[in-house]
């Protein structure tokens, strides 16, 4: 099948989350599966001056209310075809992605994103100007939500997945907007790209989409209800049929604890001596009290309310009374980044925090760390928890999404069983987290237990294998038969 796959962060080329970790990740495992797919991103700085040689393949020009724009061919680092839509007008510029360096949204967002919705709803469509013509367009996320309207638009165009990576992120912008991206007018309204009053990317993916995929089984019931519907759950209901739960995979290969560049030392399961080295060189770097004994807690992501961050915050002077230690790094809101710097300064030696964005010390974390915490609020997947996993720190997550879907809870069946894998609580409460933390601890104080768990985590298949044969399936019975 040829597939191409439209998203506006690549790993490692450019990345904010997990969608650049998956967009890097899954067309790799089709390929290998025998699928021709081909990513299509936005020409951002990042992504050009990582290039290392393009052919310019097309060129766009006069497309009602966009600016100009060419299209790049290249390969990622995996060998991976890619395609870079050049605007420097709309991509070429300092800060982030998707906001400047203040944190505010870009105010041409709706453009940026519209032109590449656009380009590939071209590429997917009967006036594509390429040879190779997809029979499947797969979206991802909001940035990419017009792509399905466009083609919806426009007749002889291939059909379209919709993949939610987070329903949180809804690209809403204000009526007007409909105009200036070359949308008819008509589809404003609640059969269409109409949000409560407003005009969304996400809305306009979800409805037009011809299949609509999100990243874990238990996420994809859960957006269907009034909790964790955004809005959505009555098109998501009416949907149901055609909306499918595949849970994400990992890249098993840059996380891989046995040849991992960011580590100080390898290790794998069977000869876990290393792990200890690595525990000692993040119990260095980060000036925590060096004690191979000390239980030591870590954390990776974005600080936000969703992540539970502000919960972990809460807790973090019982959490080190236990006794134990805590490492945070992340970015986001910007007084939880500086509670988090706080307490680190309160707590010296116990408490260490980095704020920034930083994926070799992610790594040395995941590898570093003996128990990993990730107690979001929601998560449509989380990526952490398979790293964890994998990484022989077993983690403690939130019972959400794709958290329940990828962790065994620990307890004296599971153990028995070998399939406990860490430690899952129930309601998102500071006295809740710090119960967890404590049946944690307890687990890691026994000292046949907890190998045993960090085993059956490691051991564990979060390969995309299994994962690219469902979208496969679902690519399959989109096209037309016989
Ligand atoms: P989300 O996409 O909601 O942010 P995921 O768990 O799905 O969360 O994926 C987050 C990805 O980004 C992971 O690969 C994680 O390690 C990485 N990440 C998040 N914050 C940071 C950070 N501050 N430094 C390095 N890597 C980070």
């Amino acid at each position: 099948m040829r597939v191409l796959f439209v998203t506006s962060e690549v790993a490692p080329l450019i990345k904010t989350g997990g969608l650049a970790d998956v967009s890097a990740a899954l067309p790799l495992a089709l390929r290998r599966l025998g699928d021709d797919v081909r990513v299509l991103v936005p020409g951002y700085p990042q992504v050009l001056t990582a290039l290392e040689s393009f052919k310019i393949e097309a060129f766009f020009t006069g497309i009602a209310g966009f600016p100009d724009a060419r299209l790049f061919a290249s390969t990622l680092p995996d060998g991976v075809p890619l395609w870079v839509i050049d605007c420097p007008e709309l991509f070429q510029r300092d800060g982030g992605i998707y906001q400047d360096g203040n944190g505010n949204d870009w105010p041409d967002n709706a453009l940026r994103f519209g032109l590449l919705s656009k380009v590939a709803a071209i590429l997917g469509g009967q006036g594509s100007p390429l040879d190779w013509k997809p029979e499947i367009v797969h979206c991802n996320d909001w940035q990419t939500g017009l792509t399905p309207a466009y083609m919806h638009f426009s007749p002889g165009s291939a059909p379209c997945v919709m993949t939610v990576h987070n329903l949180a992120f809804q690209g809403v912008f204000p009526p007007q907007a409909i105009s200036e991206l070359d949308i008819p007018a008509e589809s404003f309204q609640p059969h269409g790209v109409e949000y409560y009053g407003n005009f969304s990317f996400l809305k306009a993916g979800l409805y037009y989409a011809n299949h609509i995929t999100t990243v874990s089984p238990t996420y994809a019931e859960e957006i269907k209800t009034d909790a964790l519907g955004f809005g959505f759950q009555g098109l998501l209901g009416a949907r149901s049929s055609s909306l499918t739960g595949i849970l994400n995979g990992i890249n098993d290969s840059e996380w891989n604890p046995a040849n991992d560049p960011a580590l100080a030392c390898g290790y794998e399961a069977g000869n876990m001596a290393g792990k200890a080295a690595n525990k000692r060189e993040l119990q260095m770097q980060m000036g925590l009290t060096v004690d191979p004994k000390m239980p030591l807690f870590g954390l990776v992501g974005r600080f936000t309310h969703q992540k539970g961050l502000d919960v972990v915050l809460e807790i973090a002077p019982q959490l080190v009374a236990s006794p134990a230690q805590l490492v945070l790094l992340g970015s986001g809101d910007a007084t939880m980044q500086s509670d988090a710097l706080a307490l680190a300064r309160q707590y010296p030696g116990q408490i260490a925090a980095v704020v920034g964005f930083d994926e070799n010390l992610s790594h040395l974390i995941e590898a570093g760390a003996d128990i990993f915490l990730m107690p979001s609020r929601f998560e449509p997947c989380g990526l952490n928890q398979m790293y964890s996993q994998r990484y022989g720190t077993p983690p403690i997550v939130h019972a959400t999404g794709g958290l329940v879907d990828s962790v065994v809870d620990c307890n004296a069946a599971t153990l028995a069983q070998g399939a406990a894998t860490g430690f899952v609580f129930n309601n998102m409460t500071a006295p809740d987290l710090l119960r967890c933390v404590q049946r944690a601890l307890a687990v890691y104080r026994d000292k046949k237990s907890w190998p045993a768990l960090q085993l059956n985590g490691m051991n564990r298949d979060f390969g995309w294998q299994k994962s690219a044969a469902k979208y496969r399936e679902i690519y399959a019975s989109l096209l037309p038969t016989g």
